[in-house]
């Protein structure tokens, strides 16, 4: 793990985009992070280092942001990538779950033959605000009654509380606002 970098300086080199993508949100934009070669090494790292023992099988990430460190987290635990999309995006026979989002609400689908009972899962996705979306993905994810359901964020919004939405689940995020 390298330990150039703390998660304050990531953090801090986290953009905060008043009122998008509508008044009130305060919009956690990541791009910022991403586009620094030794910050995104950092983050994948750090995520993957949490999860090395734990036997995961399978990375469940979110479209679309969840799926920027997802890919990478699953090549370092030799783990397989499983994506969850918005409606209509998966081609083949999928499961599929309404949501509430911290702006809106929406659906998400997982394909019916993405997991399997012998699966460890690690669901990721870049920020976790009111938790419903991966509180939908997790009700996707028991679709395949699988051994264990990890969650990861890289993101936190503590105010919103959703971590309580996730009780019952081990939950770490890197970085809280
Ligand atoms: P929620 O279901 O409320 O936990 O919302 C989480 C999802 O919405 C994640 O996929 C985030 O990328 C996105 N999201 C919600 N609020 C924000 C925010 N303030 N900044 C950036 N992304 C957000």
């Amino acid at each position: 793990m390298s330990t150039e970098f703390t998660l304050d300086q990531v953090k801090n080199q986290i953009r905060n985009i008043p009122d998008y993508p509508k008044s009130g949100i305060q919009f956690k934009d990541i791009t910022t992070v991403l586009k620094q070669p030794e910050l995104f090494s950092f983050i994948v790292n750090t995520i993957a280092n949490i999860y090395f023992d734990k036997g995961i099988t399978k990375i469940v990430c979110i479209e679309s942001r969840g799926f920027i460190f997802g890919g990478a987290i699953a090549a370092k635990l030799n783990a397989g990538f499983v994506p969850i999309r918005k409606p209509g995006k998966l081609p083949a026979e999928t499961y599929k779950k309404s949501y509430q989002l911290e702006y809106g609400t929406d659906s998400i689908e997982i394909h019916k033959d993405a997991l399997s009972s012998n699966d460890n899962v690690l669901l990721h996705d870049d920020l976790m605000a009111t938790g419903g979306t991966s509180l939908a993905a997790i009700s996707l994810i028991k679709n395949f009654d699988v051994k264990n359901i990890y969650i990861n964020f890289l993101c936190e919004l503590d105010f919103l509380h959703g971590r309580d939405v996730l009780k019952g689940y081990e939950v770490t995020s890197l970085i809280h606002f």
